[in-house]
């Protein structure tokens, strides 16, 4: 078998120019790097307001294994059956962050025949997006520092800095650090730490922001500090927001690629959906969606954090209306959840299966409550028995849920049709979106709901730090803001091991964290890591390339 990246370096790339071209973009719109990747201008926006949005398309997931469940690679295989079929459609996708490519989880560009190219540039350094983002942030940590250095004319207190340096790397050692260590011209010393870039607010913030002016603002009103009055101190006051936006030039535009059936995809931010939202851009959906008739896009993690936090999130501040949802589901994912052990996942098990299915189930009907048509994608895997596949129909048919089989890592766009076919059917259905909350709750309602609606606990209860936090940010005028929930993605409620669709337990809220200029709340719920480290025997330890530019190992 053909392994990813020998897939994806035999496919015939068309110049990124004529892919533009084929999207009715002119040389003016789109800003070639290299041959094979492009920046789109924000003006296209502009130019076409009046034009009608295309159908917007969210690609969600059942409680997923350690690799994934193939959001991705269903995503980027429909975009191209759709095509197939006449339409016209794109895939917008987040970049790929380097923890995962060198650690454990391994890139993101899709897989087998459902893959977007070059994907090699794609999960390395792509267009420069990542290492803007990185700047920006840093330049902020700098300022900072330097404020505190220079007098502290602010007052700030460096024991409650929380802006901390970032890294585009899965680098557990540098967690915890001690910065300003040396003479006195040396800076002081506190203790700090590094986050993984994709951890940055700035990440969530250019992904949340509709224009450069926003996304400015959102950069301004990011709490890094408090003073020695527990005073917030914000971007803004350090005078940072203007320059770390002009680092930012560039990452703000949207990137043009291709699949390698040469349907356009764009590529552009890449939230941590640990801790943020886990979507591309509102800018590249938006372009995309004045740009195609049917845009699908991809929500991290499984429907219980990706598909809310979209629907609750992203929908709103982006303006978006959507107008159907694909839930992934595999065979391997649902005997996981039916409690089959994850080293036997290749082997027929009908009983995990049959326990394991409750999982999609609670999904779907979770999904039913945002008023949005939803189709079920089984992604097809090599080891997946005939009778398994029947299984799954049956109880999607059960549950009233049209079911597509999905082999679209095998045969390409070929082997999405039949799901193609079904999405554009739902979309011409009537959908009556509307988010799980109202932005008017006040914070501990708007948690209380997604606790209870998506997640099926019986209640939540605060950690004293998070009961602290909960009455300051709403003294502080948070309390309109959405919330952001950072739990395990593993299972419905806080806790990994408790696999299928739990019942009878409570969610814990630890921490209570306001990203202001992201625009949403955070509630932690366990223990979030910001900076991953790398797993015992590292993907990157199987990478190579050879002198002819071959390179092995990348998937
Ligand atoms: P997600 O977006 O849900 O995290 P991906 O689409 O990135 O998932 O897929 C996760 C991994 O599984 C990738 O390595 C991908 O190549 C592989 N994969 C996805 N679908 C299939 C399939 N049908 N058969 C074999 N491998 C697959
Ligand atoms: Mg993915």
């Amino acid at each position: 078998m053909q392994t990813d990246v020998e897939i994806a370096q035999s496919a015939r790339l068309r110049p990124i120019g004529e892919i533009a071209e084929g999207l009715g973009l002119g040389p003016e719109d789109c800003e070639p790097y290299g041959h094979d990747k492009a920046k789109l201008s924000l003006d296209v926006l502009d130019r076409l307001a009046d034009r009608p949005d295309g159908h917007l398309i969210l690609c969600t997931a059942i409680n997923p294994t350690a690799a994934g469940e193939g959001k991705t690679t269903t995503n980027v295989g429909l975009s191209m059956a759709l095509n197939r079929l006449g339409h016209r459609a794109i895939t917008t996708l987040r970049e790929p962050s380097l923890g995962p490519v060198f650690g454990m989880k391994g890139g993101a560009a899709g897989g087998g025949f459902a893959q977007v190219v070059p994907m090699e540039d794609i999960n390395l350094h792509f267009t420069g997006d990542f290492h803007a983002i990185t700047s920006a942030h840093n330049l902020l940590a700098a300022l900072l520092d330097n404020s505190v250095h220079q007098g502290n004319p602010l007052g700030i207190n460096p024991k409650r800095v929380s802006w901390k340096r970032v890294l585009d790397m899965n680098d557990r050692s540098l967690r915890n650090i001690v910065v300003g260590l040396g003479k006195v011209g040396d800076g002081v010393v506190r203790e700090s730490g590094f986050e993984i870039t994709v951890a940055s607010e700035i990440m969530a913030a250019l992904c949340l922001a509709t224009g450069v002016e926003d996304l400015k603002e959102r950069l301004g009103r990011m709490v890094v500090a408090q003073t020695y009055d527990k005073q917030p101190v914000t971007a803004a006051d350090l005078d940072a927001a203007g320059a770390m936006a002009l680092l930012m030039k560039d990452a703000v535009k949207p990137n043009l690629v291709q699949t390698l059936e040469n349907t356009p995809a764009i590529i552009h931010g890449g939230p941590f959906a640990n801790i943020a939202h886990g979507n591309n851009s509102v800018l590249a959906t938006r372009t995309a969606l004045k740009l195609a008739d049917y845009v699908v896009t991809e929500a991290g993690f499984g429907a219980d954090l990706g598909a809310e936090k979209f629907f609750d999130i992203v929908v709103p501040a982006g303006g978006l209306t959507p107008s159907a949802v694909v839930l992934v589901a595999t065979v391997r994912a649902l005997k996981l959840n039916g409690g089959m052990d994850k080293k036997s996942l290749a082997t027929e098990d009908l009983e995990a299966l049959g326990r394991g299915v409750v999982n999609l189930e609670q999904h779907l009907e979770n999904l039913q409550k945002f008023g949005v048509p939803v189709v079920v994608a089984l992604n097809r895997f090599p080891t997946d028995t005939d009778a398994e596949l029947d299984l799954v129909r049956e109880r999607c048919a059960q549950l009233g849920a049209p079911m597509a089989l999905s082999d679209v890592f095998a045969r390409g766009g070929e082997g999405g049709e039949e799901l193609a076919r079904a999405v554009v059917e739902l979309c011409g259905q009537e959908s009556s979106f509307a988010p799980l909350y109202d932005a008017a709750d006040d914070l501990l309602t708007k948690i209380g709901t997604v606790a209870r609606e998506i997640y099926r606990a019986d209640g939540v209860d605060l950690a004293p730090a998070a009961r602290t936090q909960l009455a300051d940010l709403e003294a502080q005028g948070h309390g309109h803001l959405p919330v952001c929930m950072a739990k395990t993605q593993y299972s419905f409620s806080d806790d990994p091991t408790l696999l299928g669709a739990p019942r009878g337990f409570r969610i814990t809220v630890r921490e209570l964290v306001v990203n202001a200029g992201a625009g949403f709340v955070v509630a932690l719920t366990g223990d979030i890591l910001r900076m991953p480290g790398l797993p015992r025997v590292p993907a990157a330890v199987g990478m190579d390339i050879a002198e002819d530019g071959t390179i092995t190992g990348l998937s």
